[in-house]
């Protein structure tokens, strides 16, 4: 073991969620004692909702049961120093109104993650959540005693995107999960390469790195990719005539504004329409994030989408809807429609777009497949995966790893197969195997000693 000044000069990494699974990441860092926890996440597959879902008044201990959020249990009564948010994804903020309170602790993010957490610690009922949500941009080091933490811009499927640099007194940890390499991200900043090759120059011992899509080869197309698909799509659909759905994720402003733009360049009225479309919409405006027209509609209330709808169903083809339901969930606007639960049927030649993929997992899956079937049964015509994912594939992953150099790689973030994938590119790369480290939730990791 090394010893400075009397000190143990160790670098504990302990996964609590996010290894051997997609959903709740949660890490903690400690440097001698003192913590870093990076992302508080849900998995929404196990709490069986989605974007809409109200957890609110579920219990810690009830969603840990269900595999909801990570099992903290093990960080209770450490000596935690800040809490980082990566992003505005519920995957890594979703959690934060049930764990958070039990650290004195501020947290870090971007603005729209610092907003997007607001939201989260709104809908939450069991706990008071007085943890100051502090904003911080790409570029910023936040001096937390003997630690710096460091945030770099990235691109990914959500604006203001960071990955985060933990400099400890035992060396630098380089927290990725979620990015991609965009160099046409058409909103928002581009990925620093330049501080992340420094950074490798400068000596990191050991990065995480975010593993989800490491079943593709990659590069992963550019939004400005996904624009160009949905030009085409979406042209050859309001030139058909009737009425044209476009569904997306609501978190995704880019691919929101790509949809609104070509609405409004092939003359139809785009309209927004749906509570959490609502939600970050609003957000993302107010923050400047993204330029939306003032005329535009954006409705989340039951009333309003309702009258809308009652229009739109008296004119379809001036409209473009652009609505909640990408994976056909049972309370979104897309899904109701089918049902014929709102004013506007699905009639022939009506196109449906899913600017989505499927989220792989069997509800996501039997719910999408029950939508698409009634919306087909009904005489629309569904255009499917209409889109680019957020996330490297193994290309820029290699990428990644060969900036910045790591000592110890570490994939995070993924199904163990995905992990297992990364772990064969480090031994591809020269890594010998004592320096990758697949871990489980839960298990801890000690570098330095
Ligand atoms: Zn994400």
């Amino acid at each position: 073991m090394n010893f400075a000044g009397g000190r143990e000069m160790v670098i504990e990494i302990i996964p609590l969620g996010g290894l051997g699974e997609i959903g709740k990441n949660m890490t903690a860092i400690g440097f001698d004692g003192e913590y870093v926890v990076v992302d508080m996440g849900i998995r929404l597959d196990a709490i069986l909702g989605f974007e809409d879902v109200d957890i609110g008044g579920m219990s810690r201990e009830e969603l840990i049961g269900m595999n909801g959020i990570a099992d903290d249990t093990a960080l209770r009564g450490k000596d935690v120093k800040a809490i980082v948010l990566t992003h505005g994804h519920l995957d890594h903020i979703g959690a934060f109104g049930k764990l958070a309170h039990a650290y004195d602790a501020p947290a870090y993010g971007t603005p729209f993650t610092v907003e997007l957490t607001r939201h989260v610690i709104r809908e939450e009922r069991m706990f008071d959540i007085e943890n100051e949500l502090k904003p911080v941009m790409p570029g910023d080091i936040v001096d937390i005693g003997d630690i710096k933490l460091e945030f770099i811009g990235v691109t990914h499927s959500i604006l203001q995107t960071v990955v985060v640099a933990i400099h400890g007194p035992a060396g630098t940890l380089l927290y990725a999960s979620d990015f991609k390499f965009d160099d046409e991200p058409l909103l928002g900043y581009t990925t620093d390469y330049s501080r992340l090759k420094q950074l490798g120059d400068e000596g990191v011992l050991a990065a995480m790195i975010g593993a989800v899509r490491m079943n593709e080869p990659g590069p992963t197309p550019s939004e400005a990719h996904a624009r160009e698909m949905l030009r085409e799509v979406m042209n050859s659909a309001i030139s058909s005539g009737g009425g044209v759905l476009v569904t997306t994720f609501s978190s995704h402003i880019t691919r929101i504004k790509s949809i609104v733009d070509l609405s409004y360049e092939f003359g139809r009225t785009p309209l927004i329409l749906g509570r959490s479309l609502h939600n970050y919409c609003t957000i993302a405006s107010k923050l400047g994030l993204v330029d939306f027209p003032p005329e535009l509609h954006i409705h989340g209330r039951p009333n309003a989408v309702h009258n809308l709808l009652e229009e739109v169903e008296a004119s379809r083809d001036d409209y473009v809807l652009i609505v909640t339901g990408h994976q056909g969930e049972p309370t979104s606007i897309l899904t109701r429609i089918a049902n014929g639960q709102l004013p506007l049927k699905i009639r022939k030649g009506d196109e449906i777009i899913f600017s989505a993929s499927t989220i792989p997992n069997p509800i996501n899956e039997s719910n999408r497949e029950l939508l698409e079937a009634k919306l087909r049964a009904q005489g629309a015509r569904v255009h499917k995966d209409v889109h680019v994912s957020g996330h490297a594939g193994r290309q820029e992953t290699k990428e990644l790893i060969e900036l910045v150099r790591p000592e110890h790689l570490i994939p995070c973030h993924g199904t163990m197969d995905r992990l297992e994938l990364m772990a064969e590119m480090g031994r591809q790369l020269g890594y010998p195997d004592e320096r990758i480290h697949i871990l489980q939730n839960g298990e801890c990791l000690r570098l330095g000693e």
